[in-house]
């Protein structure tokens, strides 16, 4: 069944630009992309973003590099579409993501790893809504 989830393309990609590989690699997946902005994001709404970590020892780090430069946010749509991307991202830390991801292609190390994918059908919704208005998404 069609799903849609969000996706971030860090501005590491954006700075090494790969933001054209990563997007063609999405096509060729299946993603269609429903809607798109490039922003910076503030420090209010990387915290937000990222509120689930907060706690952690890497939240202020990943914040500091989340606003550091522009991002491509998108909404995709596919079937199976959180979980495809998340495949298709590999794992967190690109040392252990597999051969043929996209952090195994694209990312630097753990923090600056190329691209951002919800990880689950209830997180995509409440991330969708947090970049996309019902317009842009209908
Ligand atoms: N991150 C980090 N150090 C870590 C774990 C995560 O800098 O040890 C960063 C990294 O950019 C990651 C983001 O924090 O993508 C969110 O972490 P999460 O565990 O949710 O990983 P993801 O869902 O992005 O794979
Ligand atoms: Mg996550």
């Amino acid at each position: 069944m069609k799903q849609r989830t969000l996706t971030i393309l860090k501005p590491d990609t954006v700075a090494r630009r790969n933001c054209g590989a990563v997007i063609a690699r999405l096509e060729e997946e299946g993603f269609q992309i429903l809607a798109a902005h490039m922003l910076r994001l503030s420090e209010d709404q990387a915290m937000a973003f990222y509120a689930v970590h907060k706690d952690k020892p890497f939240y202020r780090p990943l914040v500091e590099f989340m606003t550091s430069g522009p991002v491509w946010v998108m909404a995709l749509e596919r079937d199976s579409a959180v979980e495809h991307l998340r495949k298709v991202m590999g794992a967190t830390d690109p040392a252990k993501a597999a051969p043929g991801t996209l952090r195994q292609q694209f990312a630097s190390n753990i923090e600056r790893n190329a691209i951002h994918g919800s990880d689950s059908p209830e997180n995509a919704r409440i991330e969708l809504s947090f970049f996309f208005s019902a317009a842009e998404l209908a």
